[in-house]
């Protein structure tokens, strides 16, 4: 089946009692069985929920995996894989991540005796002088956040092949839409599908997607004892956001590239982050791995203060300033003052994350009105 009508089709089938199209919320903690341990795979929604396992077969079948589980968040889904670390272990990860992720490895399992590598950006030439026989993880975030960077997931899966660590790829920015880590080598998937997947900022939501079969079970003991869940709501507007997954991200790619271009070319803009670019860096492994470039799109400003960014931002009447990205709607975010305002300035700065560093996380409304919107922002 090709990709759009996995999201339409994939996980869902018409329910056996009444010929519901959709799925029914199965609203409920637990089971009735017919006799003391008779039942029909059921016992304590903890373990297994209809709604819920809809949802991780649709998710499966999209990163072209055997096993999906769902969590709570996304935080949940990563923390999870970490719980497969003990302590002494070691993880080869890049310095450019999502500020909750660097959190989760610095705050609580740093703490905890496993050892965080981190490199500027993952490439072979940089993975391998750190991989010894207590990795245990490489954790690669493609596209990166806030600058964007593209790892070649093939490449990272190369140097991994005789080695036991396991590769985990967020794909939160990407979808599989864009671009599937399972073909190309990794082992797992993770996603906060709070973000694209489902797509209409209403849910907090996590992923993971797997083919081994030992692992996936290792992965569903840490679901079931932990507990970090999604709910079977939850689970059923991310099954509702996934139909249009393919639609969204279309334009959204479209819309991100346009206003790409505009900013890389606006006297006021020192540099725009987006792989799509010809002169990005990144624009040659991006278009090899992904099928189009995504919808963020990060930029700095000539005048580079915190108070310029403030302007721009004070300005701005459709991109709402909030956290977050992947919903119909556009966000605009400052990593100096929002995501990243707890690390030092210098700090900052050495991580590439300027103080007037903007990031946009550009929706599907109309164009033309998205970029009037930048146009009197940034005059
Ligand atoms: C949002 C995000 C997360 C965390 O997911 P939550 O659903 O907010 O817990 C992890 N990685 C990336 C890239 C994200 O954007």
């Amino acid at each position: 089946m090709k990709f759009a009508t996995k999201t339409i089709h994939s996980g869902v089938e018409a329910d056996p009692t009444t010929g519901a199209i959709m799925p029914p919320i199965y609203q409920t903690s637990t089971y009735k069985q017919e006799g003391a341990g008779n039942h029909k795979g059921f016992e304590y929604a903890r373990g297994k929920n209809p709604t819920r396992l809809n949802l991780e077969a649709c998710i499966a079948s999209l990163e072209n995996a055997k096993y999906g589980a769902c969590f709570a968040s996304g935080m949940a889904a990563i923390d999870t894989l970490l719980k497969l670390c003990s302590p002494g272990d070691e993880v080869i990860t890049s310095a450019d991540l999502y500020g909750g992720t660097y959190r989760l490895f610095e705050t609580l399992y740093a703490e905890r005796g496993i050892k965080f590598h981190y490199v500027s950006e993952i490439d072979s030439n940089k993975v391998k002088p750190l991989l010894n026989s207590k990795t245990k993880l490489v954790w690669v975030e493609t596209p990166s956040n806030p600058l964007l960077k593209i790892t070649d997931i093939k490449a990272i899966a190369e140097i991994l092949r005789d080695h036991s660590a396991i590769f985990a790829v967020d794909n939160t920015f990407a979808t599989p839409y864009l671009q599937k880590p399972l073909d190309l080598g990794a082992d797992v998937v993770m996603h906060s599908a709070t973000k694209y997947l489902c797509g209409h900022s209403d849910v907090i939501m996590g992923a993971l997607a797997m083919n081994d079969e030992g692992f996936a079970k290792e992965i569903y003991h840490i679901q079931n004892s932990c507990g970090a869940i999604s709910g079977p709501q939850d689970c059923f507007l991310a099954l509702r956001g996934i139909k249009t997954l393919h639609l969204r991200m279309q334009r959204h790619c479209e819309n991100a590239k346009t206003i790409a271009e505009y900013l890389s070319g606006h006297k006021k803009i020192d540099r725009t982050f987006f792989p799509g670019l010809e002169n990005s860096k990144y624009h040659f492994v991006a278009r090899s791995q992904m099928a189009d470039f995504g919808g963020m799109v990060s930029f700095c400003l000539k005048n580079n203060s915190l108070s310029a960014a403030h302007g721009v931002l004070e300005k701005l009447r459709l991109f709402t300033l909030a956290e977050s990205l992947g919903g119909v709607e556009s966000l605009i975010g400052h990593p100096a003052s929002m995501s990243h305002a707890s690390i030092p300035q210098i700090l900052r700065k050495k991580m590439g994350i300027s103080d007037s560093l903007i990031r946009i996380s550009v929706g599907v409304e109309d164009v033309e009105d998205l970029l009037l919107d930048l146009a009197i922002a940034l005059d």
